[in-house]
Protein backbone atom coordinates (compact mmCIF):
# COMPACT_ATOMS: atom_id res chain seq x y z
CA UNK A 1 0.00 0.00 0.00
CA UNK A 2 1.34 3.54 -0.69
CA UNK A 3 1.50 5.66 1.85
CA UNK A 4 -0.39 8.99 2.51
CA UNK A 5 1.50 11.88 1.38
CA UNK A 6 2.20 14.98 3.39
CA UNK A 7 3.32 18.56 2.38
CA UNK A 8 3.64 20.46 5.12
CA UNK A 9 5.77 19.33 8.05
CA UNK A 10 3.53 19.31 11.88
CA UNK A 11 5.18 20.47 14.96
CA UNK A 12 5.95 17.17 17.08
CA UNK A 13 6.78 18.14 20.52
CA UNK A 14 7.43 15.10 22.69
CA UNK A 15 7.14 14.62 25.97
CA UNK A 16 7.68 12.35 29.34
CA UNK A 17 7.51 9.60 31.14
CA UNK A 18 4.10 7.23 30.52
CA UNK A 19 3.05 9.68 27.39
CA UNK A 20 6.49 9.25 26.10
CA UNK A 21 5.76 5.18 25.82
CA UNK A 22 2.70 5.34 24.48
CA UNK A 23 3.57 8.47 22.11
CA UNK A 24 6.32 6.17 19.98
CA UNK A 25 3.98 3.24 19.91
CA UNK A 26 1.41 5.29 18.23
CA UNK A 27 3.68 6.18 16.02
CA UNK A 28 5.02 3.01 15.29
CA UNK A 29 1.58 0.99 15.01
CA UNK A 30 -0.63 3.56 13.73
CA UNK A 31 1.29 6.20 11.75
CA UNK A 32 4.31 5.33 10.61
CA UNK A 33 3.04 2.38 8.28
CA UNK A 34 0.34 3.94 6.81
CA UNK A 35 1.71 8.29 6.53
CA UNK A 36 4.60 9.17 5.14
CA UNK A 37 4.78 10.93 8.32
CA UNK A 38 6.62 14.54 8.09
CA UNK A 39 7.57 16.58 10.98
CA UNK A 40 9.65 18.78 13.12
CA UNK A 41 10.57 17.39 16.06
CA UNK A 42 11.08 19.28 19.52
CA UNK A 43 12.04 17.12 22.59
CA UNK A 44 10.11 18.67 25.28
CA UNK A 45 11.34 15.67 27.78
CA UNK A 46 12.43 17.17 31.02
CA UNK A 47 15.72 16.24 30.16
CA UNK A 48 16.14 17.60 26.94
CA UNK A 49 14.29 20.85 28.55
CA UNK A 50 17.28 20.73 31.02
CA UNK A 51 19.76 20.21 28.96
CA UNK A 52 18.93 23.10 26.85
CA UNK A 53 17.60 25.82 29.60
CA UNK A 54 14.22 25.30 28.06
CA UNK A 55 15.14 26.99 24.69
CA UNK A 56 13.46 23.97 23.33
CA UNK A 57 10.28 24.97 24.74
CA UNK A 58 10.41 28.32 23.01
CA UNK A 59 12.11 26.78 19.72
CA UNK A 60 9.08 24.02 19.87
CA UNK A 61 6.35 27.43 20.12
CA UNK A 62 8.15 29.43 17.48
CA UNK A 63 8.30 26.19 15.36
CA UNK A 64 4.18 26.15 15.99
CA UNK A 65 3.94 29.79 14.66
CA UNK A 66 5.77 29.02 11.55
CA UNK A 67 3.89 25.87 10.66
CA UNK A 68 0.63 26.59 11.94
CA UNK A 69 -0.44 22.79 13.54
CA UNK A 70 1.84 21.23 16.38
CA UNK A 71 0.84 17.83 18.13
CA UNK A 72 2.43 17.63 22.02
CA UNK A 73 2.42 15.10 24.08
CA UNK A 74 1.91 15.52 27.94
CA UNK A 75 4.99 16.80 29.75
CA UNK A 76 6.52 17.22 33.43
CA UNK A 77 5.81 20.77 34.97
CA UNK A 78 8.43 20.25 37.50
CA UNK A 79 8.01 20.82 41.31
CA UNK A 80 10.25 20.91 44.04
CA UNK A 81 10.17 16.84 43.60
CA UNK A 82 11.12 16.86 40.02
CA UNK A 83 13.93 18.97 40.84
CA UNK A 84 15.47 16.45 42.98
CA UNK A 85 14.45 13.09 40.82
CA UNK A 86 15.47 15.24 37.73
CA UNK A 87 18.63 17.08 38.89
CA UNK A 88 17.42 20.27 37.08
CA UNK A 89 19.22 23.46 37.72
CA UNK A 90 16.24 25.38 37.21
CA UNK A 91 12.41 24.65 38.54
CA UNK A 92 11.80 25.29 34.52
CA UNK A 93 8.27 26.72 33.98
CA UNK A 94 4.77 24.75 32.64
CA UNK A 95 5.79 23.71 28.98
CA UNK A 96 2.15 24.34 28.13
CA UNK A 97 2.35 28.04 29.84
CA UNK A 98 5.07 28.58 27.70
CA UNK A 99 3.79 28.00 24.57
CA UNK A 100 0.40 29.69 25.87
CA UNK A 101 1.96 32.51 26.37
CA UNK A 102 4.43 32.76 22.82
CA UNK A 103 1.07 31.75 20.90
CA UNK A 104 -1.25 33.81 22.86
CA UNK A 105 -3.70 31.24 22.67
CA UNK A 106 -7.12 29.51 23.97
CA UNK A 107 -7.41 26.11 25.40
CA UNK A 108 -10.50 24.17 24.20
CA UNK A 109 -11.13 20.87 25.61
CA UNK A 110 -13.96 18.10 24.51
CA UNK A 111 -14.65 14.77 25.12
CA UNK A 112 -14.25 11.64 23.09
CA UNK A 113 -17.88 10.06 23.13
CA UNK A 114 -18.62 6.49 22.98
CA UNK A 115 -22.07 4.27 23.63
CA UNK A 116 -20.87 2.36 25.93
CA UNK A 117 -19.99 4.99 28.50
CA UNK A 118 -22.82 7.30 29.36
CA UNK A 119 -22.48 10.85 30.71
CA UNK A 120 -23.88 11.14 34.28
CA UNK A 121 -25.87 13.65 32.25
CA UNK A 122 -28.26 11.67 30.10
CA UNK A 123 -28.89 13.91 27.81
CA UNK A 124 -25.83 14.92 26.74
CA UNK A 125 -25.58 13.06 23.38
CA UNK A 126 -22.75 15.41 21.94
CA UNK A 127 -19.48 16.85 23.61
CA UNK A 128 -19.53 19.56 25.16
CA UNK A 129 -16.35 22.09 24.33
CA UNK A 130 -15.02 24.43 27.01
CA UNK A 131 -12.90 27.10 25.96
CA UNK A 132 -11.33 28.88 29.31
CA UNK A 133 -9.92 32.53 28.98
CA UNK A 134 -6.42 31.53 30.48
CA UNK A 135 -5.58 35.12 31.61
CA UNK A 136 -5.51 37.61 34.37
CA UNK A 137 -8.83 37.68 37.09
CA UNK A 138 -8.45 36.20 40.18
CA UNK A 139 -5.26 34.13 38.94
CA UNK A 140 -3.58 37.63 38.83
CA UNK A 141 -5.32 39.79 41.35
CA UNK A 142 -3.70 41.64 44.22
CA UNK A 143 -5.25 40.68 47.60
CA UNK A 144 -4.98 41.84 51.29
CA UNK A 145 -5.76 40.48 54.31
CA UNK A 146 -7.56 43.30 55.76
CA UNK A 147 -6.20 43.47 59.61
CA UNK A 148 -8.67 46.09 61.25
CA UNK A 149 -10.81 48.79 60.54
CA UNK A 150 -9.83 51.31 57.58
CA UNK A 151 -10.99 52.65 54.39
CA UNK A 152 -10.06 50.70 51.27
CA UNK A 153 -10.08 52.31 47.71
CA UNK A 154 -9.69 51.47 44.25
CA UNK A 155 -7.48 54.57 42.51
CA UNK A 156 -6.20 54.78 38.88
CA UNK A 157 -3.11 56.70 38.01
CA UNK A 158 -2.85 57.44 34.22
CA UNK A 159 0.87 57.32 32.59
CA UNK A 160 1.21 61.02 33.21
CA UNK A 161 0.44 60.68 36.72
CA UNK A 162 -2.86 62.13 36.92
CA UNK A 163 -5.25 60.29 39.17
CA UNK A 164 -8.18 59.80 36.82
CA UNK A 165 -10.42 57.51 39.60
CA UNK A 166 -10.90 57.15 42.93
CA UNK A 167 -13.79 55.49 44.67
CA UNK A 168 -14.06 54.06 48.02
CA UNK A 169 -14.67 50.00 47.75
CA UNK A 170 -15.66 50.10 51.25
CA UNK A 171 -15.25 51.75 55.00
CA UNK A 172 -13.89 48.35 57.03
CA UNK A 173 -15.27 48.92 60.62
CA UNK A 174 -13.64 45.09 61.32
CA UNK A 175 -11.14 42.81 59.61
CA UNK A 176 -11.82 41.50 56.52
CA UNK A 177 -10.67 40.97 53.02
CA UNK A 178 -9.25 42.64 50.10
CA UNK A 179 -9.29 41.55 45.96
CA UNK A 180 -8.01 43.66 43.23
CA UNK A 181 -8.23 42.11 39.51
CA UNK A 182 -8.14 43.03 36.49
CA UNK A 183 -8.08 42.22 32.68
CA UNK A 184 -7.01 43.43 29.59
CA UNK A 185 -8.95 44.63 26.35
CA UNK A 186 -5.99 42.84 24.41
CA UNK A 187 -6.52 39.73 25.94
CA UNK A 188 -10.17 39.58 25.69
CA UNK A 189 -9.84 40.53 22.01
CA UNK A 190 -7.75 37.31 21.51
CA UNK A 191 -9.74 35.01 23.59
CA UNK A 192 -13.05 36.24 21.51
CA UNK A 193 -10.66 35.83 18.09
CA UNK A 194 -9.98 32.23 18.83
CA UNK A 195 -13.50 31.09 19.87
CA UNK A 196 -14.73 32.86 17.27
CA UNK A 197 -12.37 30.91 14.66
CA UNK A 198 -12.28 27.66 16.12
CA UNK A 199 -16.09 27.79 16.32
CA UNK A 200 -15.81 28.25 12.42
CA UNK A 201 -13.27 25.81 11.98
CA UNK A 202 -15.50 22.83 13.91
CA UNK A 203 -19.03 24.33 12.92
CA UNK A 204 -20.09 24.27 16.59
CA UNK A 205 -22.44 27.32 17.71
CA UNK A 206 -20.42 29.44 20.87
CA UNK A 207 -21.96 29.97 23.47
CA UNK A 208 -20.32 33.08 25.85
CA UNK A 209 -21.52 33.51 29.42
CA UNK A 210 -20.46 36.35 32.33
CA UNK A 211 -21.85 38.01 35.09
CA UNK A 212 -22.37 41.56 33.38
CA UNK A 213 -25.51 42.24 35.11
CA UNK A 214 -23.87 42.36 38.35
CA UNK A 215 -20.60 43.38 36.78
CA UNK A 216 -21.23 46.51 35.27
CA UNK A 217 -17.66 47.16 33.94
CA UNK A 218 -15.66 44.38 34.50
CA UNK A 219 -17.92 41.70 32.84
CA UNK A 220 -19.71 43.61 30.51
CA UNK A 221 -16.38 45.15 29.31
CA UNK A 222 -15.96 40.78 28.14
CA UNK A 223 -19.45 40.93 27.03
CA UNK A 224 -19.47 44.17 24.69
CA UNK A 225 -16.01 43.20 23.71
CA UNK A 226 -17.37 39.78 21.88
CA UNK A 227 -20.52 41.04 20.56
CA UNK A 228 -18.27 44.22 18.56
CA UNK A 229 -15.79 41.58 17.29
CA UNK A 230 -18.86 39.23 16.14
CA UNK A 231 -20.48 41.85 14.31
CA UNK A 232 -17.54 43.12 12.95
CA UNK A 233 -15.63 40.59 11.47
CA UNK A 234 -17.54 36.90 12.31
CA UNK A 235 -21.65 37.41 12.13
CA UNK A 236 -21.61 37.08 7.93
CA UNK A 237 -19.16 34.14 8.35
CA UNK A 238 -21.41 32.29 11.08
CA UNK A 239 -24.78 32.60 9.10
CA UNK A 240 -23.19 31.56 5.96
CA UNK A 241 -22.08 28.75 8.12
CA UNK A 242 -25.06 27.62 9.99
CA UNK A 243 -23.72 28.22 13.26
CA UNK A 244 -24.71 30.76 15.78
CA UNK A 245 -23.23 33.06 18.41
CA UNK A 246 -25.26 33.47 21.90
CA UNK A 247 -24.26 35.15 24.56
CA UNK A 248 -25.95 34.57 28.10
CA UNK A 249 -25.63 34.91 32.24
CA UNK A 250 -23.47 32.68 33.88
CA UNK A 251 -26.45 31.10 35.69
CA UNK A 252 -28.89 30.81 32.47
CA UNK A 253 -25.77 29.05 31.04
CA UNK A 254 -25.65 26.73 33.31
CA UNK A 255 -28.87 25.81 33.26
CA UNK A 256 -29.13 25.72 29.59
CA UNK A 257 -25.64 23.66 29.37
CA UNK A 258 -27.28 20.65 31.79
CA UNK A 259 -30.47 20.47 29.92
CA UNK A 260 -29.02 20.69 26.62
CA UNK A 261 -27.76 17.73 24.29
CA UNK A 262 -24.47 19.10 23.99
CA UNK A 263 -22.85 19.52 20.72
CA UNK A 264 -21.49 23.50 21.10
CA UNK A 265 -18.50 25.62 22.26
CA UNK A 266 -18.83 26.98 26.05
CA UNK A 267 -16.72 29.98 26.21
CA UNK A 268 -16.18 31.15 29.58
CA UNK A 269 -13.80 33.14 31.64
CA UNK A 270 -10.85 32.01 33.74
CA UNK A 271 -12.65 31.24 36.91
CA UNK A 272 -15.55 29.98 35.01
CA UNK A 273 -13.70 27.72 33.22
CA UNK A 274 -11.26 26.55 35.42
CA UNK A 275 -14.43 25.58 37.75
CA UNK A 276 -16.87 24.23 34.46
CA UNK A 277 -14.13 22.21 32.65
CA UNK A 278 -13.68 20.10 35.72
CA UNK A 279 -17.17 19.57 36.21
CA UNK A 280 -18.07 18.72 32.22
CA UNK A 281 -15.00 16.24 32.07
CA UNK A 282 -16.30 14.22 35.05
CA UNK A 283 -19.83 14.51 33.69
CA UNK A 284 -18.45 13.07 30.73
CA UNK A 285 -15.88 9.91 32.01
CA UNK A 286 -12.73 10.17 32.43
CA UNK A 287 -9.94 12.63 31.84
CA UNK A 288 -8.27 10.15 29.54
CA UNK A 289 -10.89 10.68 27.14
CA UNK A 290 -10.34 14.84 27.14
CA UNK A 291 -8.75 16.40 24.10
CA UNK A 292 -7.38 19.27 24.15
CA UNK A 293 -6.71 22.24 21.32
CA UNK A 294 -4.87 25.78 22.03
CA UNK A 295 -5.94 27.69 19.05
CA UNK A 296 -4.11 31.27 18.65
CA UNK A 297 -6.28 34.16 17.53
CA UNK A 298 -4.13 34.27 14.62
CA UNK A 299 -4.95 30.52 13.86
CA UNK A 300 -2.17 28.46 14.88
CA UNK A 301 -3.23 25.23 16.44
CA UNK A 302 -1.62 23.06 18.89
CA UNK A 303 -2.98 19.37 19.17
CA UNK A 304 -2.88 17.61 23.14
CA UNK A 305 -4.28 15.17 25.48
CA UNK A 306 -6.03 16.90 28.46
CA UNK A 307 -4.53 14.64 30.85
CA UNK A 308 -0.44 14.47 32.36
CA UNK A 309 2.29 11.97 31.80
CA UNK A 310 0.28 9.12 33.95
CA UNK A 311 3.56 9.08 36.60
CA UNK A 312 1.97 6.17 38.46
CA UNK A 313 1.67 3.99 35.17
CA UNK A 314 5.37 4.46 34.14
CA UNK A 315 6.71 3.87 37.83
CA UNK A 316 5.13 0.35 37.04
CA UNK A 317 6.40 0.44 33.42
CA UNK A 318 9.69 1.03 34.48
CA UNK A 319 9.52 -2.39 36.57
CA UNK A 320 8.91 -4.08 33.81
CA UNK A 321 4.79 -4.69 34.40
CA UNK A 322 2.61 -4.08 31.55
CA UNK A 323 0.44 -1.06 31.99
CA UNK A 324 -3.22 -0.41 30.57
CA UNK A 325 -3.08 3.10 30.20
CA UNK A 326 -5.52 4.74 28.19
CA UNK A 327 -4.17 6.14 24.75
CA UNK A 328 -7.28 7.59 23.33
CA UNK A 329 -6.32 11.11 24.07
CA UNK A 330 -3.21 11.31 22.52
CA UNK A 331 -4.34 9.62 19.19
CA UNK A 332 -7.07 12.68 19.13
CA UNK A 333 -4.29 14.50 19.48
CA UNK A 334 -2.65 13.20 16.57
CA UNK A 335 -5.98 12.98 14.32
CA UNK A 336 -6.43 16.21 14.91
CA UNK A 337 -2.95 17.54 14.16
CA UNK A 338 -3.35 15.52 10.89
CA UNK A 339 -6.69 16.56 10.10
CA UNK A 340 -5.80 20.63 10.65
CA UNK A 341 -3.00 19.83 8.42
CA UNK A 342 -5.09 18.08 5.66
CA UNK A 343 -7.16 20.67 5.82
CA UNK A 344 -4.40 23.36 5.65
CA UNK A 345 -3.11 21.70 2.58
CA UNK A 346 -5.78 20.61 1.32
CA UNK A 347 -4.79 16.71 1.26
CA UNK A 348 -8.01 15.27 1.85
CA UNK A 349 -6.80 11.57 2.11
CA UNK A 350 -5.21 12.78 5.26
CA UNK A 351 -8.75 13.95 6.75
CA UNK A 352 -9.94 10.90 5.47
CA UNK A 353 -7.20 8.96 7.25
CA UNK A 354 -7.48 11.31 10.35
CA UNK A 355 -11.35 9.83 10.51
CA UNK A 356 -10.56 6.66 9.76
CA UNK A 357 -8.46 6.66 12.29
CA UNK A 358 -11.13 7.98 15.06
CA UNK A 359 -13.11 5.61 13.18
CA UNK A 360 -10.92 2.44 14.31
CA UNK A 361 -10.38 3.47 17.76
CA UNK A 362 -14.25 4.09 18.61
CA UNK A 363 -15.14 1.00 16.92
CA UNK A 364 -12.39 -0.97 19.18
CA UNK A 365 -13.96 0.13 22.43
CA UNK A 366 -17.55 -0.52 20.96
CA UNK A 367 -16.16 -4.48 20.45
CA UNK A 368 -15.88 -3.96 24.25
CA UNK A 369 -11.85 -3.99 24.16
CA UNK A 370 -10.81 -1.11 26.07
CA UNK A 371 -8.42 -0.47 28.66
CA UNK A 372 -8.79 -0.78 32.51
CA UNK A 373 -10.07 2.84 33.41
CA UNK A 374 -12.61 2.61 31.23
CA UNK A 375 -13.90 -0.80 31.64
CA UNK A 376 -15.09 0.14 35.01
CA UNK A 377 -17.12 3.09 33.48
CA UNK A 378 -19.50 1.16 30.88
CA UNK A 379 -23.12 1.20 31.20
CA UNK A 380 -25.02 -2.06 31.97
CA UNK A 381 -25.94 -4.13 29.01
CA UNK A 382 -22.13 -3.97 27.70
CA UNK A 383 -19.55 -6.01 28.09
CA UNK A 384 -15.86 -5.01 28.08
CA UNK A 385 -12.33 -6.51 28.62
CA UNK A 386 -9.97 -4.63 30.28
CA UNK A 387 -6.26 -5.13 27.83
CA UNK A 388 -2.89 -3.20 28.07
CA UNK A 389 -1.90 -0.41 26.12
CA UNK A 390 -0.08 -2.64 23.68
CA UNK A 391 -3.19 -4.66 22.79
CA UNK A 392 -5.48 -1.91 22.50
CA UNK A 393 -3.33 -0.20 20.16
CA UNK A 394 -2.59 -3.41 18.38
CA UNK A 395 -6.45 -4.22 18.15
CA UNK A 396 -6.96 -0.56 16.78
CA UNK A 397 -4.38 -1.21 14.21
CA UNK A 398 -6.61 -4.42 12.96
CA UNK A 399 -9.39 -2.28 12.72
CA UNK A 400 -7.57 0.94 10.64
CA UNK A 401 -5.55 -1.62 7.92
CA UNK A 402 -9.23 -3.02 7.16
CA UNK A 403 -10.78 0.19 6.62
CA UNK A 404 -8.09 1.58 4.59
CA UNK A 405 -7.67 -1.80 2.26
P1 LIG B 1 -2.16 12.64 35.21
O1 LIG B 1 -0.90 12.30 34.55
O2 LIG B 1 -3.26 13.11 34.34
O3 LIG B 1 -2.66 11.35 36.01
C1 LIG B 1 -3.53 11.36 37.10
C2 LIG B 1 -4.24 10.01 37.22
O4 LIG B 1 -5.30 9.98 36.29
C3 LIG B 1 -3.37 8.82 36.85
O5 LIG B 1 -2.61 8.39 37.95
C4 LIG B 1 -4.40 7.84 36.39
O6 LIG B 1 -5.10 7.25 37.48
C5 LIG B 1 -5.39 8.72 35.67
N1 LIG B 1 -5.06 8.88 34.24
C6 LIG B 1 -4.71 10.05 33.60
N2 LIG B 1 -4.51 9.83 32.31
C7 LIG B 1 -4.71 8.51 32.11
C8 LIG B 1 -4.64 7.67 30.97
N3 LIG B 1 -4.30 8.16 29.76
N4 LIG B 1 -4.91 6.35 31.12
C9 LIG B 1 -5.26 5.85 32.31
N5 LIG B 1 -5.33 6.59 33.43
C10 LIG B 1 -5.07 7.91 33.32
O7 LIG B 1 -1.98 13.78 36.32
P2 LIG B 1 -0.88 13.92 37.51
O8 LIG B 1 -0.55 12.58 38.06
O9 LIG B 1 -1.44 14.96 38.36
O10 LIG B 1 0.40 14.52 36.80
C11 LIG B 1 1.49 13.75 36.34
C12 LIG B 1 2.48 14.65 35.62
O11 LIG B 1 1.86 15.18 34.46
C13 LIG B 1 2.94 15.83 36.45
O12 LIG B 1 4.35 15.93 36.38
C14 LIG B 1 2.29 17.04 35.81
O13 LIG B 1 3.12 18.15 35.86
C15 LIG B 1 2.08 16.58 34.40
N6 LIG B 1 0.92 17.19 33.70
C16 LIG B 1 1.11 17.57 32.42
C17 LIG B 1 0.08 18.08 31.67
C18 LIG B 1 0.33 18.48 30.25
O14 LIG B 1 1.42 18.34 29.74
N7 LIG B 1 -0.66 18.98 29.55
C19 LIG B 1 -1.22 18.17 32.23
C20 LIG B 1 -1.39 17.73 33.55
C21 LIG B 1 -0.31 17.23 34.27
P3 LIG B 1 -4.69 5.84 38.16
O15 LIG B 1 -3.30 6.00 38.68
O16 LIG B 1 -5.72 5.73 39.24
O17 LIG B 1 -4.79 4.77 37.12
MG1 LIG C 1 -9.57 23.11 37.67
Amino acid sequence: MEKIRMTTPLVEMDGDEMTRILWQMIKDELLLPFVDLKTEYYDLGLVKREETKDQITIDAANANKKYGVAVKCATITPNKQRVEEYNLTEMWKSPNGTIRAILDGTVFRAPILIDSIRPVVRNWNKPITIARHAYGDIYKATEYRVPTEGKAELVFTDKDGNESFRKTIYDFECAGVLQGSYNKDNSIRSFAHACFKYALSTNQDLWFSTKDTISKQYDQTFKLIFQEIYDAEYKAQFEAAGIRYFYTLIDDAVARVIRSEGGFIWACKNYDGDVMSDMVSTAFGSLAMMTSVLVSPDGNFEYEAAHGTVTQHYYRYLKGEETSTNPMATIYAWTGALRKRGELDNLPELMAFADKLEAACIQTLNDGIMTKDLVGLVSEGFTATAVNSAAFIAAIRERLEKSLA
